[in-house]
């Protein structure tokens, strides 16, 4: 299982946020709807608990040149897509976050 913000599984997420609303991000080619709690790993957390939106978009862009080969396009695509889901779920609201029930995906 991988944290929902960095993409990373080491360290593996241990938190739960809620969101308080879901909402939708739209692209060219695709319309995606959130709506499910979001698993996050330890050092994530103080980052989402702060809004701190430029450090966990450079976790993400780590954790996802570990996990594929994009070339720089898809990147850019990557990081645009990123921040938008982000400032989309702070938009919509986090509730505290709680720990993660082991054995949930
Ligand atoms: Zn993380």
């Amino acid at each position: 299982m991988r944290c929902d913000f960095c993409g990373h599984d080491n360290p593996p997420p241990v938190w739960s946020f809620a969101q308080k609303k879901g909402f939708t991000v739209v692209t060219e080619l695709d319309t995606h709807r959130f709506e499910a709690p979001w698993a996050c790993c330890e050092i994530c957390k103080p980052l989402v608990v702060k809004r701190q939106l430029h450090l966990i978009l450079a976790r993400a862009q780590r954790g996802m040149l570990d996990g594929e080969m994009l070339n720089r396009q898809e990147r850019r695509f990557q990081r645009w897509f990123h921040k938008k889901v982000f400032q989309s779920l702070f938009n919509a609201g986090l509730k505290d976050p709680v720990p993660l029930e082991p054995g949930t995906d």
